[in-house]
């Protein structure tokens, strides 16, 4: 397909404003899926499919469109619909997604507004200069107000609220119009056809029969099925053995030129060889300048995954492995505790990223683990000099130190502004620093702050929806990182420091801390045959203790009196709990213990 005809776009939205469903609309209008075949989110669909690893997730759908107004009504163009992940976790992943577009459709919900998420991506897609097409959605909505938010948009891009498109993703209305609009308003792709290939690779999954599918834009040139790549961050080379489009299922093609958007199969074993954001070009006369500014994915967040059996650790080991090779982002090495045996440090983008790798790893590989409470990156520098970064509080360093840097993000709440109050409090309350506040309209705000990535990575988001009754939505992205006066809190059960539930903390708060992370502790450990002492410390000094007084005998004697059903039922709940406890020393600790921290904010 010439350049001329091609449109390359993306839809950007929050969650629940009607992405998949918009989507589902222009598969079923374009006659991709027909009308027996179509299911709701179709796209979706397949998400679920990739994760199990049986079949090629569409990142990227080729829509046959044919006109329908203007002077080139009846020409049929290609739309290249491409996904974007839409949580914060992956911001990255999402910029490459949208440079691999021309345009950008701006979906929102016509009974909810502009949130945060959306605000996020909306930058990001200013930002790779892509042309940007506002379309409110579910306008057959009883409780959809389109007039105010056409203006909230009108407000934040510029131009008229009148040229903000209306559709129902949901009856079909106005998907047609929009369809047209991508072709009119979207530049075509631009490109050298006659230079080295270049194309950029936005998103690589790995699939169990056909081993790591590349999805990739074209940008120069073009790739055919008879050559041999060059990925230009390593240099390696690798056999190509399809290359294919999706509409919406993989359809082999023999070559994709300039602007073009496609899959291709290689014999790459994991996806780690084939990154987002690198640049793909041919082994021979290949390209020797790269598309812009390839970067690593650098883990975020630490936590430690232990085995609840320590037999099991080789499993965990092979589980990791076989993970990371459909996980790019996964890093993780092994670590020991003596609380809690043999186990992995291990690397995450986000919270969100941390879940899915540890419920895959449960249900996958039929694993239970116990994971400690996630921690951010600090730099400590030390009197004479040296460096330590820190992933695990527990090897925060003992000597004399200088300063301690920790990393720091950029926060964007969208709220009601009748919760301006509210939200400035909590902000405070987590170190923030108010860099401005804007109204979209008249009863809605875009407040601006710098929140040490700490503080707003665990249950900001939670505490944020509790006080603004769920209206609150959030955005942040890691901006650098700024010194802090920090110390690691440690938890000592009967007299012995339990290394997993060490934690650095602000000095300021440390107090605060110790006291409720043993008050829960307290609450979450089950007293046992004997006294157990926990105790809060900031090196020497003790800044808390409780105590869990020990079982009487009398209690376990009535378990074991009752009739035979009841007993099978306790001896059977007994189990349950079994499994997710952990021996300490002489203690039974279960798993809800080691993130406990977590809920103490
Ligand atoms: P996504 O998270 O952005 O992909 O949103 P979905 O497409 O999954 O839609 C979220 C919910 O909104 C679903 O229950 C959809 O059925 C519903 N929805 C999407 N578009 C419309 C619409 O135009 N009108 C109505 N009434 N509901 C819609
Ligand atoms: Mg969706």
């Amino acid at each position: 397909t010439p350049p001329s005809l091609l449109r390359n776009f993306c839809i950007i939205a929050h969650i629940d404003h009607g992405k998949s469903t918009l989507a589902d609309r222009m598969l079923q209008h374009t006659g991709v899926v027909d009308a027996r075949a179509m299911r709701a989110q179709y796209l979706d669909r397949m998400d679920i499919e990739r994760e199990r690893g049986i079949t090629i997730k569409s990142q990227a759908v080729r829509l046959p469109f044919t006109k329908s107004t203007g002077d080139d009504a009846g020409t049929t163009y290609v739309l290249n619909l491409i996904d974007t992940p839409g949580h914060v976790d992956f911001t990255y992943e999402v910029s490459r997604s949208l440079e691999a577009c021309e345009g950008a459709v701006l979906l929102v919900d016509a009974a909810q507004g502009i949130e945060a998420q959306t605000l996020a991506n909306l930058y990001l897609a200013i930002d790779a200069d892509l042309h940007v097409i506002p379309v409110l959605n579910k306008i057959d909505l009883p409780g959809a107000q389109p007039e105010k938010y056409a203006a909230e948009i009108a407000h934040i891009l510029g131009g008229d609220p009148d040229d903000v498109l209306r559709v129902s993703a949901k009856t079909g209305e106005g998907v047609e119009s929009l369809l047209n609009a991508i072709v009119d308003e979207v530049p075509a792709p631009v490109g050298d056809a006659d230079a080295p290939p270049r194309a950029l690779i936005f998103d690589s999954v790995y699939d169990t029969y056909r081993g790591v599918v590349t999805y990739v834009r074209v940008v120069d040139g073009k790739l055919t099925h008879r050559d041999r790549i060059k990925m230009m961050s390593t240099g390696a080379v690798h056999e190509m053995l399809e290359v294919g489009v999706i509409s919406p299922e993989p359809v082999k093609a023999g070559e994709i030129g300039v602007g073009e958007v496609g899959y291709l199969i290689t014999g790459v074993k994991e996806v780690r060889q084939s990154r987002v954001g690198d640049t793909v070009t041919s082994n021979v006369h290949g390209a020797t300048e790269p598309l812009g500014g390839y970067r690593h994915p650098n883990p975020m967040v630490y936590s430690g995954l232990y085995p609840i059996d320590g037999d099991d650790y080789p499993t965990l080991r092979d589980a990791l492995e076989k993970l990371q090779l459909n996980d790019a982002a996964l890093s993780y090495e092994p670590e020991s505790s003596g609380a809690l045996g043999f186990g992995f440090r291990i690397g995450f983008l986000g919270l969100l990223h941390l879940e899915i790798v540890r419920e895959r790893l449960e249900r996958e590989f039929n694993l239970d683990l116990i994971s400690t409470a996630p921690n951010v990156v600090y730099r400590v520098v030390m009197e004479d000099g040296s460096e330590v970064t820190v992933t695990n509080p527990s090897e925060y360093p003992t000597g004399k130190i200088a300063t301690v840097h920790e990393p720091v993000t950029k926060a964007t709440v969208l709220s009601p502004a009748e919760y301006i109050g509210a939200i400035m409090e909590l902000c405070q309350s987590r170190r923030g620093q108010l860099q401005g506040m804007d109204y979209l309209s008249e009863d809605r705000v875009e407040i601006r702050y710098t929140l040490p990535m700490g503080e707003i990575m665990f249950d900001f988001f939670d505490a944020l929806k509790s006080r603004t009754k769920g209206y609150a939505s959030l955005d942040y992205e890691p901006t650098g990182e700024q010194e802090a006066d920090l110390v690691k809190v440690d938890i000592l059960l009967q007299g012995e420091v339990v290394d997993a539930f060490s934690a650095i903390v602000h000095r300021d708060s440390a107090y605060a801390y110790g006291v409720a992370l043993a008050g829960r502790l307290k609450e979450l450990i089950p007293r046992q045959q004997f006294e157990v002492p926990i105790q809060a410390a900031i090196g020497a000094r003790v800044i808390a203790r409780e105590n869990i007084r020990a079982l009487r005998k009398d209690v376990l004697a009535k378990c074991y009196g009752g009739d035979i059903s009841r007993k099978r039922k306790l001896l059977e709940k007994q189990k349950e709990g079994k499994k997710r406890m952990k021996m300490v020393g002489r203690v039974e600790v279960p798993q809800e213990a080691f993130i406990a921290a977590l809920s103490t904010g």
